[in-house]
């Protein structure tokens, strides 16, 4: 048997036991992990630097937003409201006549998790797809990104020594390396549902796989994403040289290595901010984080400035240098491919004369995690902003994509290609992606999860008969 599949045959035995401890229990867990990881912060950190050439401050940030989203998905199964848990006592004179019926979300069994590339800390082994999948009781098992294996391998050390010594069932994290390994895994009989962030690609080969399967398993994929800015002639006017200052610190935030990255970015003709951009774009040839990624940066945005009608604004020399692309509607209307994402410092101005020329424009655009909007306060929004939230899974206003709070409200997800789900991979929901509803009728209180008695022991918000109550004493 290979080690991906005694892993998972492994996790699966120990999920029951895992599943039954109650969220305070698997909070404090969680909060091991995040203390055992901010006590090795400094050789966390080091390690980290030297496998991806990422700058201290961006990697001690990141560290810091992985161990407190660790102890912000325990301080969310401590309150219990993600359970929905629901109790409609039996009604016989209801439309038709209702038998008491009790509904909850339970975990899911053995979860994979793809680690990211691009985050060596936030999405990867410790990340917010580990965190939530062990907060709810899911075991996990980590296919470990091969750009950072030191990283990894030392936060699996610690993850796994704060595991054994908070007294977690033996068997709950595990991790696996190798592209082979990860194909036994998404295999594996018992496993239950696979998360991952990463390219278009690799996820719509490892989404295909799973559904494959003799038994098909959900396939959590945070994929591909343009994250398309709009600015209006009048936040042009009024301020296109602050919004260019804006536009360079975003998209080339990190070597443009966010799936978040604003790779697209519609202006009116004639913009300052399309005059005032070239200005802020930084010289020099970045190292990426991996090979692959360098390879696919610089054939990507090459490919991209080849297409008739497309000018290098800025950069553009050297195989990994910033660079700004720019084109008219026209252009982009006549080549769909200029809409291809490409990981890395590139974004492509599209130039519009008027409305019906933005429209258009906006016509041809697939999912994305984001779509940002540049207006005036006294210009009525409401058309375009209902136009982005049925496009993307976050629409702000003003402000740029990059940077991803961690919060009871995110949503980091949106339609295909940006994911293949409905559900978020950051903020408290993502915990959503590992649970299965399960309506019980008619049970005896002994049968019951607690979750759902009388009495509510575990002092959660529940909906009774309809309505949502709050725990007198809340959970914690
Ligand atoms: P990737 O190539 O998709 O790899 C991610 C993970 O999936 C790795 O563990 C990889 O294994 C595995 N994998 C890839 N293709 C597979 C396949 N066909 N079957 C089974 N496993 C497969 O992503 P990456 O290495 O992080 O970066 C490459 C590109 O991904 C970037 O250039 C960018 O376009 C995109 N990306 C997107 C995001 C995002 O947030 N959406 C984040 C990072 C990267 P091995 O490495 O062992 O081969």
């Amino acid at each position: 048997m290979s080690h991906a599949r005694a892993a998972v045959h492994r996790a699966a035995r120990v999920a029951p036991a895992f599943a039954a401890l109650s969220g305070a229990r698997r909070a404090e867990l969680l909060g091991r992990i995040a203390d055992a990881l901010d006590a090795r912060a400094d050789e966390l950190v080091a390690v980290a630097g030297q496998e991806t050439d990422l700058p201290e401050a961006r990697l001690r940030g990141e560290l810091a937003r992985t161990t407190a989203q660790l102890r912000k998905f325990g301080a969310v199964v401590t309150e219990g409201a993600y359970l929905e848990a629901t109790v409609d006592h039996a009604d016989p004179g209801d439309t038709p006549p209702r038998p008491d019926l009790r509904r909850m979300l339970r975990p899911i069994g053995p979860v994979a998790v793809f680690a990211a590339s691009n985050f060596p800390f936030a999405f990867s082994v410790a990340g917010g797809d580990t965190a939530s999948a062990l907060a709810v009781g899911c075991p996990v098992i980590v296919k470990t990104h091969p750009g950072h294996p030191g990283t990894s391998a030392f936060t699996a050390t610690l993850v796994a020594a704060a595991l054994a010594e908070g007294g977690a069932p033996d068997g709950v994290f595990q991790t696996v390396e190798g592209f082979e390994e990860g194909l036994e895994l998404v295999d594996a009989d018992e496993l239950e549902a696979v998360a991952f962030t990463g390219s278009l690609r690799g996820g719509r080969a490892l989404l295909d796989r799973c559904t494959a399967r003799e038994r098909p398993i959900p396939f959590y994929g945070e994929l591909g994403s343009l994250n398309p800015v709009v600015v209006t002639p009048d936040a042009d006017a009024a301020r296109g040289a602050a919004l260019a200052a804006g536009l360079a610190g975003s998209f080339q935030l990190g070597d443009g290595q966010f799936c978040t990255k604003p790779g697209l970015v519609l202006v009116p003709e004639g913009s300052a901010l399309e005059a005032a951009l070239p200005d802020s774009v930084v010289a020099g040839e970045p190292r990426m984080l991996t090979p692959a990624i360098a390879d696919g940066y610089a054939s990507g945005r090459d490919r991209a400035a080849a297409i008739p009608g497309v000018e290098v604004l800025a950069g553009g020399g050297g195989a990994t240098a910033p660079t700004v692309l720019a084109a008219d509607a026209a252009t982009l209307l006549a080549h769909r491919e200029l809409l291809d994402e490409v990981f890395g410092p590139v974004t492509v101005l599209v130039r519009y004369r008027d409305a019906a020329a933005l429209q258009e424009v906006l016509e041809t655009l697939e999912g994305s995690l984001t779509m940002t909007l540049h207006a005036e306060p006294e210009e009525d929004v409401t058309g375009l902003a209902d136009w982005m939230a049925g496009r993307a899974g976050r629409v702000l206003f003003g402000g740029w994509p990059t940077g991803v709070a961690v919060s009871w409200a995110q949503h980091h997800g949106g339609p295909w290609p940006a994911t293949n789900t409905v559900f978020t991979s950051v903020g408290a929901t993502a915990v959503r992606r590992f649970l299965r509803p399960v309506a019980y009728q008619d049970a005896p209180a002994s049968a019951l999860p607690e979750a759902l008695h009388d009495d509510n022991p575990l002092g959660i918000p529940r909906r009774v008969d309809g309505v949502y109550v709050l725990p007198a004493t809340p959970a914690g």
